[in-house]
């Protein structure tokens, strides 16, 4: 049960980054807010404006910093509570200091994880798809995975999962008229029809939706590209130079052999993740076989092979002998250690999505990263933004459609309480989509729409 909001604890956090820095941010929502900010100075600021003030120890008078506060009074903040912002010196000591206090004033307690965004949501200022676009704008890493973000917070599907619930209610209302207001006299007859033309608009629009080639999800995991090839091919050398360049954006995780290791990049604003299974390897440690068989599991999945071969040994004739190979949709052929041919003239001729590098100089990684970029561009900017992004939002979408579905199946002649049922299982699904299961306002629209019951 929602506690009132007047008997909620307040809750205050260092929402900043690490300590030391520059500045510390804490914030602080619910109502103790006012309280709090008055055991540390003797004045506040205007609501909404920042103020400097000498924060002190509410029993020793003590200064403990000289601070920027900023106050806001509900409902107009993001929680829907009151709140304030300390901007203090970034200092362990500073923070711990005024923390301390805060945590002496009466009805204050450090706030759980998230626990300032679920207010927002419990409070409505947020629906679950921005809460879900704000998680991921926090850890978006390429510019492509940040805008996506944004539009998730914005309500890109929130807003069009609202609309289509709107529009389930009206269609919904209209089958719940006949149900329950046949005898009336101002009721039209056939009411099940429009309402199924509506189910099957919206269903359309759903599947639309859904069919998407899974961009949204991809963008958020970023593209993934394996490196594979047989031992000694330079695989690995080939990872530690794309890695080494600026476009890296984090540095190989997992230390252990048998792990995949794992290099994220920032290829033109989209974030591509390459994956060296070199560490695959046979054993009969059971522990071990288990990494592997993860390792392949991942590598198999992966949107790209290079497959990467010793420029030596692929001027001859190699026999590529490996299992992923077999499940794979899509694989560019690298012919690495050019450097110890090119000097002879010896030059391989390299077609589409067939390249020439030395992993060890340098040679041909511009081209290799060209193509990388120019391939993560065009799975990612194909068509309309995503709107999808989650496999949650999948699912509701999926559980909407399907109960569309066998609405339609139902057909005009069918019983209005089974037509209705499954409308208001669609509705139900995209009002969990968003967060917002409510039925109240089914009764509503009737009423407003059809002026019964005068
Ligand atoms: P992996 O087993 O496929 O991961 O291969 P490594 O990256 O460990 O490389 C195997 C050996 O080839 C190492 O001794 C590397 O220094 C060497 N090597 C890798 N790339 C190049 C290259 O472009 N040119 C030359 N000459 N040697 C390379």
């Amino acid at each position: 049960m929602r506690a009132e909001l007047s008997d909620r604890a307040t809750i205050f956090a260092l929402s900043s980054g690490r300590l030391p820095a520059a500045i510390a941010v804490v914030r602080i929502s619910g109502p103790s807010t006012r309280a709090a900010l008055e055991t540390l100075m003797a004045k506040l600021p205007e609501p909404r404006r920042a103020g400097l003030r000498k924060l002190r120890h509410p029993q020793t008078k003590d200064v403990l910093d000289e601070a920027l506060v900023l106050w806001f009074p509900g409902p107009q903040t993001e929680t829907a509570e009151d709140m304030a912002e300390l901007h203090l010196h970034g200092g362990r000591a500073v923070v711990a200091a005024v923390m301390d206090v805060l945590g002496i004033v009466p009805g204050l307690r450090p706030a759980e994880a998230g626990e300032f965004t679920r207010r927002a949501f419990e409070n409505g200022r947020l629906d679950l798809t921005a809460v879900e676009g704000l998680a991921d704008l926090v850890s978006a890493e390429t510019e492509a995975q940040r805008a996506q973000a944004m539009r998730q917070f914005q309500g890109l599907l929130g807003g069009r999962a609202e609309t289509w619930r709107q529009r389930l209610i009206g269609a919904l209302a209209l089958v719940e008229a006949r149900i329950d207001f046949s005898d009336e006299a101002d009721v039209p007859e056939d009411l099940i029809g429009p309402a199924l033309d509506a189910a099957r608009e919206l269903s359309d629009e759903i599947g639309l939706t859904l069919r998407d080639e899974h961009r949204g999800e991809r963008l958020r995991d970023g593209l993934v590209v394996a490196i594979a090839g047989p031992p000694n091919a330079g695989k690995s050398s080939l990872l530690n130079r794309l890695a080494r360049r600026e476009a890296a954006i984090v540095s190989p995780y997992a230390g252990t052999t048998r792990d995949v290791i794992e290099v994220h990049l920032d290829l033109g604003g989209y974030p591509v993740t390459l994956l060296d299974t070199a560490g695959v390897r046979e054993s009969e440690d059971p522990v071990e076989q288990e990494g592997v068989r993860r390792a392949r599991a991942r590598a198999a999945a992966a949107d790209l092979v290079l497959w990467v071969e010793d420029v030596e040994s692929s001027a001859g004739h190699v026999v590529r002998k490996n299992e992923l190979k077999t499940i794979l949709k899509k694989e560019w052929l690298v012919h690495n250690k050019a450097d110890l041919i090119c000097s002879g003239g010896v030059q391989i001729k390299t077609a589409e999505h067939e390249f020439e590098i030395s992993a060890l100089t340098g040679l041909g990684m511009d081209a290799l990263v060209a193509a990388l970029t120019g391939h993560a561009a065009q799975v990612f900017s194909a068509g309309e933004p995503a709107l999808v992004t989650r496999q949650r939002h999948r699912d509701t979408l999926r559980e909407a459609a399907d109960a569309l579905g066998r609405a339609l199946a139902l057909g005009a002649s069918a019983s209005e309480e089974l037509v209705a049922e499954e409308l208001r299982l669609a509705a139900r699904a995209l009002g969990r989509l968003t967060g917002r299961v409510d039925v109240e306002d089914i009764l509503d629209v009737i009423f407003r729409d059809f002026c019964i019951g005068k």
